[in-house]
């Protein structure tokens, strides 16, 4: 799958975010090894430290559809609501996640994304957090 199908997979799924406190919705697009897609969205409450991001939610989702060892690559767009998207990285949370499926699958997870101008960036997990907490 092309970077640009991902990413408008993530766009997609960054629509159908809840996240009425922070008004800055996220999306997430997971592509598996043979191309399947997991999407997830930033999932937000009224007790905010247990609101979900985008990238655990579809994290969650691929775990269901084709098991964290299949995840290879990983589009991630966000902005506030109703207006352009901008550049945005994993939290430090999202990043031990990622981690933790990128030695599941013994892949190092490459992480896109796009901002308002539409300019694409791409870096992977072990550039975004080194040397990750495993055992
Ligand atoms: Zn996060």
């Amino acid at each position: 799958m092309a970077e640009d199908r991902l990413i408008e997979a993530a766009m997609a799924a960054r629509e159908k975010s809840y996240s009425p406190y922070s008004g800055f919705a996220v999306g997430c697009a997971i592509e598996s090894a043979s191309g399947e897609i997991a999407l997830g969205a930033n999932m937000e409450n009224a007790s905010y430290p247990l609101g979900v991001c985008a990238e655990q939610a579809a994290l969650a989702a691929a775990q269901q559809a084709f098991g964290l060892d299949n995840v290879v690559r990983m589009a991630i767009v966000g902005g506030p609501k109703g207006a352009e998207l901008v550049a945005i990285t994993p939290c430090g949370g999202c990043r031990q996640a990622i981690a933790e499926a990128a030695t599941v699958a013994g892949y190092d997870i490459a992480v896109i994304g796009r901002d308002g101008e539409g300019n694409l960036s791409e870096t992977c997990i072990s550039k975004l957090l080194p040397g990750w907490f495993t055992f």
